[in-house]
């Protein structure tokens, strides 16, 4: 089914993120987490791809799992900034055969010192190019903070557009802690005349030293609230849970009072904390 779909129908999407185990793990170390998350039933996954498609075997093997033996939606990343049009089409095959309908198309990140693949440069040229290979629905990415590569909001929301017209039929965020960011975002995105469904993507807080290097790489700003929270409980790693959990939730329960149409909850693969999350806001939705 096509994700973008799932919206406007009268009630908030709910989504969780996973990532495969590293290359060198046999990919059922991820299963017992997938059962658990499987059982929130949340209105699609997504399953990330390690940039350069290192481990793009795990990807399908998660995605076509939720798809054929958990019957729930999957949305397959896929980056494409270090790879020539022969891999994608690899691995469009392998979604293929995989019962993968839906993919979340990327550029993925530039690595310093590494020359990129010159077939794709940006997400925009991927949905171009997937659109004429075949039947897919495409997401791509969004980034209420402004990505860290454009010089400016205007620019970057142009560059949006430029991706939703190449075929992408709902958009994900990236991570922020402030929801006015995110709202700023939407105003921009519809003067834009961007008018996709937009899934808030949230990421609780797990533990200080994960969300430091998170936010290191994607540039989100703490507001002054969650500074506290990170100066007051971050050598008690339950209570900084715990205050972390309780955040997302107040985030989530303002995204969905002023009208969000999605909620991407990045899980890390904590299913404790998908949990004590969809408890909380499972009436919300
Ligand atoms: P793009 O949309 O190409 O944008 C990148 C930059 O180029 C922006 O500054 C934009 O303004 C500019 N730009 C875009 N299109 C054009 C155009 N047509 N002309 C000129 N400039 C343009 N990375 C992974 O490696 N694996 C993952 O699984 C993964 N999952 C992610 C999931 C989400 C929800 C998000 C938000 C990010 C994810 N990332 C992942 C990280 C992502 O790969 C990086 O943020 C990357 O730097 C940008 O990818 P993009 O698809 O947004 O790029």
């Amino acid at each position: 089914m096509n994700i973008a779909d799932k919206f406007n129908k009268g009630k908030t999407v709910l989504s969780f993120e996973v990532f495969p185990p590293k290359k060198t793990s046999p990919v059922e170390t991820i299963y017992g987490t997938l059962e658990k998350l499987v059982e929130l039933r949340p209105d699609f996954i997504s399953v990330t791809y390690g940039a350069g498609g290192s481990n793009v075997g795990h990807t399908v093997e998660i995605a076509s799992k939720l798809i054929n033996d958990h019957k729930i939606d999957a949305l397959a990343h896929l980056t494409c900034i270090n790879s020539e049009k022969s891999h994608i089409d690899r691995v469009l095959e392998e979604f293929k055969a995989g019962g993968i309908e839906n993919i979340l198309a990327l550029r993925g990140d530039i690595v310093p010192d590494k020359e990129p693949c010159h077939d794709f440069k940006h997400a925009s040229d991927l949905c171009s190019y997937i659109k004429e290979k075949g039947n897919f629905y495409l997401s791509g990415a969004c980034y209420p903070e402004v990505h860290v590569d454009a010089a400016d909001e205007v620019e970057d929301i142009l560059n949006l557009k430029k991706k939703v017209d190449a075929g992408a039929e709902h958009l994900i965020t990236q991570l922020f802690f402030d929801n006015n960011a995110y709202y700023r975002f939407r105003e921009r995105a519809r003067i834009a005349g961007i008018n996709v469904p937009v899934s808030a993507g949230i990421m609780p807080v797990v533990n200080k030293k994960q969300i430091e290097k998170m936010v290191s790489l994607c540039g989100a700003s703490f507001p002054a609230k969650f500074s506290k929270i990170m100066a007051k409980y971050e050598s008690n790693p339950e209570a900084l849970r715990d205050a972390g959990i309780a955040y997302a939730v107040e985030q989530i329960v303002d995204l969905i009072a002023s009208g969000a149409e999605g909620i991407h909850i990045y899980t890390m693969n904590n299913p404790y904390i998908a949990e004590k999350i969809t408890s909380a806001i499972k009436n919300l939705l």
